[in-house]
C-alpha cells in the first residue's frame, strides 16, 4: 500500500477513537443538563406557586377590608332607620341593608375559596420543595461523578491526541490538510475502505477501472461520489 494511504488509515483510526471520547463526554454532559433542566423547572414552579399564594393572600386582605366596610354600612343604615319618617325611606334603607348582606355573603364565599386554593397550593409547594431538596443532593452527586468521569476520559483522550500529533508530523502537509477537511465535511470519516467494489463511506459502487487502480494501491484515489480517500479493504470483501 502507498505510504501516504497507510499513514492516513492509521490516523483515521486514532481520530475515530478521539471522536468517540468526545462523544462520550458530550453525551454525559447532555444527561446532566437534562437533570439540571428538570431541577430548574421545578424551582420555577415553586416560585410560581409562592406568587399565587401571595397574590391570594393580598386579595383575601382586600376582601376582609371590604367586608368590614359593609359591616359599617349596615350599622349606619340601621341607625338611620331609627330616624326615618316615611315608609318609602324605610323600605329603601332595608333594601340597602339586604344588598350589603348579600355582598358580604359573596365576599365570604370568595374568601373561603381563596383559602382553600391557597391551602392546596401550599401542600403542592411543600411536596415540590421536598423533592427539590432530594434532587439537590442527587444533582450534586451526579455532577461530581460526571466531572470525575469526564476527567478520566480526557486523560485517555490526551494519550491519543499526543499520538495523533506525532503521526501527523510525518504526513505531507497538503495531504493532511485534505484529510482534515474531508473529515470535517464527511462526518469524521475521511479515509474509507472499498469492499466488493463499494465505497464504505457512501455505499456507492466504484467504476471498475477506478476500482482496479485502487486495487493497485500505489496512489491516493478518491471516491467519485463522496470524495473520501479510498483504500482496498480485502478483510471486508467477500471472496
Ligand atoms: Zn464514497
Amino acid at each position: 500500500m502507498n505510504e501516504e494511504i497507510k499513514q492516513l488509515t492509521e490516523l483515521q483510526i486514532i481520530d475515530l477513537e478521539i471522536a468517540m471520547f468526545d462523544a462520550q463526554i458530550s453525551s454525559e454532559q447532555e444527561a446532566l443538563a437534562k437533570s439540571e433542566k428538570i431541577f430548574d423547572e421545578r424551582q420555577g414552579s415553586i416560585i410560581e406557586l409562592k406568587e399565587k399564594i401571595e397574590a391570594a393572600e393580598a386579595q383575601r386582605r382586600e376582601l376582609e377590608a371590604e367586608l368590614s366596610d359593609e359591616v359599617n354600612r349596615i350599622k349606619e343604615r340601621q341607625s338611620k332607620m331609627m330616624q326615618v319618617q316615611t315608609n318609602r325611606e324605610y323600605q329603601s334603607l332595608l333594601k340597602e341593608i339586604e344588598d350589603s348582606k348579600k355582598n358580604m355573603k359573596e365576599k365570604e364565599e370568595e374568601i373561603v375559596t381563596l383559602m382553600e386554593t391557597s391551602e392546596a397550593n401550599s401542600k403542592i409547594m411543600a411536596e415540590q420543595e421536598n423533592l427539590t431538596e432530594d434532587e439537590t443532593k442527587t444533582l450534586d452527586a451526579e455532577s461530581k461523578k460526571a466531572k470525575k468521569h469526564a476527567a478520566s476520559i480526557e486523560r485517555k483522550k490526551a494519550k491519543f491526541v499526543k499520538k495523533r500529533k506525532a503521526m501527523a508530523k510525518d504526513i505531507n502537509t497538503s495531504v493532511l490538510r485534505k484529510y482534515d477537511m474531508l473529515r470535517k465535511r464527511r462526518n469524521g470519516k475521511a479515509v474509507v475502505g472499498v469492499a466488493n467494489g463499494v465505497c464504505q463511506g457512501c455505499f456507492m459502487s466504484i467504476p471498475p477501472q477506478h476500482f482496479n487502480n485502487i486495487l493497485k494501491g500505489d496512489r491516493m484515489l478518491d471516491c467519485p461520489t463522496c470524495q473520501r480517500i479510498l483504500f482496498h479493504d480485502p478483510e471486508n470483501t467477500e471472496e
